[in-house]
Formats: structure tokens, sequence, C-alpha cells
């Protein structure tokens, strides 16, 4: 029987050495060592013998199985390696072939003007205040010199919630809520970048929309020193070889007032569509902020004056990048935003 089970085990080792497959080592294992195999039968077998012989069949058994195993183990893994590098042969990898691209975010058109116009002024050394968007009637309008006639308090033009609050309809307020902090300090100089509304919704005009205000209060603060910032700005954000003009206009918190006009950027004043023909277009209100505005922020219009200026940011946008539509800067369309 033991030179039975050398025949066996050689027979097994050798027919694992030759096998070329997984499949193939599978099928001899089950042949020699499964519960019907070869090797097993013999093991079968010990309970027919005297008590003498079968620790030595015990261990010729335990030895002839491991052989077997060993082997199969071994060849397993030669078959395993051999799979990989023939598959590698095969499956080349083309370098030229393009990547996989991740898209990344990129910030929005209005987050970068405001971040634009933020960064001319604050190089002019104007601070940035902020203030609630939910405001009092007093310091939308009152405040700010806007008599109780005044169309803009009208309920229809504006979100109120009750009587005296309201969304605010201008950042304007902010200027008024700041010299109230800062007073009797002098200057005051800041920038009121901020979420505004109305009862607009058209091509050309959004129930919200975004505004910076700018303010300085000082002594002997003149007219002069307004178109020199504004014309400051308009070369910064609109190119060197831009030139600004003044228009006299109206608003209740500025007195005198002007609407700014910058040089067109696209034709160089010489007259094309963007600037109807006339070489200018409008860009922003301003004007010398009214004894009234000074007076009712603590500050004493006899002993100091003050200029004033706002934009509208998507106008501001829509002007530098081309965008016809006010519309498309809220409607979160990727197709549009990941152009900027
Ligand atoms: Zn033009």
């Amino acid at each position: 029987m033991l030179n039975k089970l050398t025949s066996l085990m050689e027979e097994a080792v050798a027919a694992v050495d030759s096998c070329t497959d997984l499949e193939q080592l599978q099928e001899i294992k089950v042949a020699y060592l499964g519960k019907k195999g070869a090797i097993t039968a013999i093991a079968k077998m010990m309970g027919g013998l005297s008590p003498e012989e079968r620790p030595k069949l015990g261990a010729a058994l335990n030895q002839a199985k491991q052989a077997v195993e060993q082997a199969i183990e071994q060849r397993l893994l030669q078959l395993q390696a051999a799979g990989l590098s023939s598959r590698l042969a095969v499956e080349t990898i083309d370098v030229s072939l393009p990547g996989k691209r991740f898209t990344q975010g990129n910030q929005h058109i209005l987050s970068r003007v405001v971040e634009e116009i933020e960064d001319i002024f604050l190089g002019m050394g104007y601070l940035i205040a902020e203030g609630p968007e939910i405001e009092l009637d007093y310091y939308n309008f009152e405040a700010l010199n806007l008599p109780p006639e005044h169309p803009a308090r009208d309920m229809q033009d504006s979100f109120y919630f009750g009587e005296s609050m309201l969304l605010r309809t201008q950042t304007s307020p902010v200027q008024v809520r700041t010299m109230e902090k800062m007073r009797p300090e002098l200057p005051v100089k800041v920038i009121c970048p901020g979420r505004v509304y109305r009862r607009d919704d058209d091509a050309t005009h959004s129930p919200m929309f975004h505004q910076v205000e700018g303010l300085l209060v000082d002594k002997n603060v003149s007219f002069a020193d307004l178109k020199g910032t504004l014309l400051v700005f308009a070369k910064r954000m609109f190119g060197e070889e831009r030139e600004i003009r003044l228009r006299p206009s109206y608003f209740p918190f500025t007195e005198p007032s002007a609407e700014v006009d910058v040089s067109c950027f696209v034709c160089g004043g010489k007259g094309c569509r963007l600037c109807k023909g006339s070489g200018w277009i409008e860009i922003l209100g301003s004007g010398m902020v009214h004894p009234k505005v000074l007076s009712a922020s603590g500050y004493d219009p006899e002993q100091v004056t003050g200029f004033a200026f706002g934009m509208g940011v998507e106008r501001i946008a829509m002007l530098k990048y081309a965008i016809n539509d006010i519309r498309l800067l809220f409607d979160n369309d990727l197709r549009f935003i990941s152009q900027f």
C-alpha cells in the first residue's frame, strides 16, 4: 500500500507540474485530494490495517498530501503570474489618449465683479461696510431725505413687511448706519456692497440685484474729488484709456447730483451699438451728500462735506462682459456660468 501511495503522489505532482491552466489544476486537486480522490481513498482503507501498520501509513499519507498540496500551491502562483504577464502583453496603455478631466468649479461672474470693484476702492483706502437686507423704512428712505410721497416708497415698488420694514431697495442705508456708528470720526471712507430688492422683472431688471455704494465724508471734500475718484475707478474697471463725463441729475440724497458716463470701451467713443452711437455709456449715479443726510447721521454739514456714488453690479458685469439678459446671471445654467 505504501508503494501505491508513493506512485500516486508522484503521479499527482507530475500532473500538477505539467498542467497549464487554473481549471485543470482544480480538477487534479479534486482527483487526488477530493472526497472521492485517489489519495483520500487510501486514507479510508486505514481502518483495515493492523495497529502496527497504521501509524506508518498515516505518516506516509500526511507526507503525500502535503507534497501534493505544496505542488498545487506553487503551480497556482506560477499560473497566476503567467496570466498577469500575458494580459499585460496584450493590454498596453496608450499614453497618447486624453486623460480624465475633472471639472473644477469657478467663481460666479457677479462675485468676481464685486471683488474687482472692492479691490479698486480698497486700493484707494476705502473700507468695506455692510448692513442688513431687511431694513427699517427710516434708514432706507427717511434718513436719506426721501419724502413720504416719493414714488420709491410706494408699496408697489418695494417689498414691505408691514408699515415700517422692507427689503432694502438700495445699499444707501448702510451709508447712514456707518456714519451713525463712526461719528464724530473723520474721514468716513467706505464702500457698501450688497443685495437690494425692487419689484422689477425683465431683461434688464431683476427683483434682486447687487449694488456697490461709496461714501466719503471729511473736511473740504469737493466735487473735484468725486470726479477724480470715479475717473480712477473707470480706468481700472474698463481700461486706462477711458474718460468719464458727468451729467446733471437728481437724487434726493445728493445735491448736486450727477449721472456718470464712461467713454465706450468697444468703439473708443466713435459710436457703436453698445453705446447707441453716442460714444458714452452710463455706469453710475453720484453726487455731493445732501446736508440733510449729513445732519440725519449726526454730522454737521457746516463742518464737513462728502460725496457718494452708487452702481449696479449686474449692469457693470453686463457691460464689461457683453451679457445681454440679466436673467442669465441668476439662471444657474452651467453652460453660461462656466464661461467666465
Ligand atoms: Zn461704442
